[in-house]
């Protein structure tokens, strides 16, 4: 996360922003927000933006200065009395040890005389004890000290800390809005279609679209979707992709797989062209999608591999350790049969 001082919340959140503002200018500030949004649309954002105002020695009408004392120890990511507390090393859980820094941050007092936020990432995440002394702290708050906790699943945050919280739910972001923050993000080096196929990729979640750009993934899955037309084209064997894949990239080619299976189904539900956001996609969509065939049949038969990509991917995320090559394989071979289903069907017709 960038120490930036943050000047403008993002564009779907500034009505919830300029409410936030209000209550500060009204000094009806609670002393606990709970921030409720769902996953990577910026919730976080929104909280370093009111931890920098909060902590600024003078801010401005609706966000931090930038440049006075506290702005430049948030700018460096050393500002004593800001704390962040997040799930670390890959685990899901808030550990005890880092509850342990949040006690002991209540204990002390501002190194600035002024306000300090604590920020808690995850706030259904937190083990019982854990959440016993985050409550304490709610409960019995510093006068000086602002929280703010954020949550993908407000309903999995126990009750008695959502009750010592304001709730502020931050709305999903419009496709527009996403594309339009995607573009900037990614400083415009994206073409249209492309930003449209990574926003579907990133299943409309802005944040996790950006991520996805920076590693590489839209790259990644225009590789595969080529390999796979290959496939369709009789050009590569399914158990040649398969091997490609299986050893890292399972998991990859289980969701392009899904992502393509209900660009089909949309496609073959409603005919809009629309749906097909690539050229690899109107070649598969071409090559799959024979206009000769029984139309319901196909459909069928395609929502029925989506199934079983669905129940594959089920398995790799389970501790079954499934055979990720002869997972892949079957699946590509079943899509292999698609096409070779349209010809038959096609030349029995004739
Ligand atoms: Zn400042």
């Amino acid at each position: 996360m960038s120490n930036d001082i943050l000047q403008n919340p993002l564009t779907w959140h500034q009505a919830a922003w300029l409410n936030t503002i209000k209550q500060f200018r009204s000094g009806q500030m609670p002393h606990a927000y709970l921030l409720s949004a769902e996953a990577d649309t910026g919730k976080r954002l929104y909280a370093i933006m009111l931890a920098q105002f909060l902590l600024c020695c003078s801010p401005g009408p609706q966000a931090a200065c930038g440049s006075c004392p506290m702005c430049l120890l948030n700018k460096a990511g050393s500002n004593p009395d800001l704390l962040i507390v997040e799930p670390e090393d890959g685990s899901k859980i808030i550990k005890v040890e880092q509850i342990r820094d949040l006690k002991k941050f209540l204990e002390t007092s501002s190194h600035s005389f002024g306000k300090r936020v604590i920020i808690l990432d995850s706030a259904e995440n937190l083990g019982v004890s854990s959440a016993n002394a985050l409550l304490k702290g709610l409960e019995e708050p510093p006068a000086d000290v602002m929280f703010i906790l954020l949550t993908d699943r407000p309903k999995a945050v126990l009750a008695t800390i959502t009750s010592r919280c304001q709730v502020i739910s931050l709305p999903r972001p419009e496709r527009e809005q996403s594309l339009a923050w995607l573009r900037i993000a990614t400083n415009e080096a994206v073409t249209a279609s492309n930003l449209s196929l990574l926003l579907d990729f990133a299943q409309g979640r802005p944040l996790a679209g950006k991520a996805m750009y920076e590693s590489g993934t839209l790259e990644q899955q225009q590789e595969m979707g080529d390999a796979l037309l290959q496939l369709l084209e009789s050009r590569l064997h399914p158990c040649n992709l398969a091997s490609r894949y299986a050893k890292t990239q399972t998991g990859d080619m289980l969701r392009l797989l899904l992502y393509w299976l209900n660009v089909l189904c949309k496609y073959q539900l409603t005919g809009a062209e629309e749906h097909l956001k690539s050229d690899t996609m109107r070649r598969i969509s071409a090559t799959l999608l024979n206009p000769a065939y029984d139309r319901d049949a196909h459909t069928r038969a395609l929502f029925s591999l989506y199934n079983e990509v669905v129940v594959a991917q089920t398995q790799l995320g389970s501790t079954s350790n499934p055979n990720a090559q002869l997972m892949l394989e079957d699946l590509l071979m079943q899509l292999n049969r698609l096409v070779r289903m349209n010809s038959h069907n096609t030349s029995g017709l004739r």
